[in-house]
């Protein structure tokens, strides 16, 4: 299972820490920054990874069609 958003393709990206050595700045562990992926399932019954910030862009849409 790839951790990826379904709807808008967000994938993990690189990252790194940056530590003082020797009065300068350098760029010590690299890491990888996992989009915050939530499983939903949909109106059809269809169940999709999506991350939390198109979750929130959906239940919008979703009041607003409710209303
Ligand atoms: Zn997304």
């Amino acid at each position: 299972m790839a951790q990826v958003c379904e709807f808008c393709g967000k994938k993990p990206r690189k990252a790194s820490t940056y530590k003082k050595i020797r009065s300068k700045y350098n760029p010590t562990n690299a890491y990888f920054q996992k989009p915050n992926l939530k499983k939903v399932k949909l109106l059809n019954g269809k169940k999709i990874k999506i991350c939390t910030s198109c979750w929130k862009k959906m239940k919008k849409e979703l009041l607003k069609v409710k209303k």
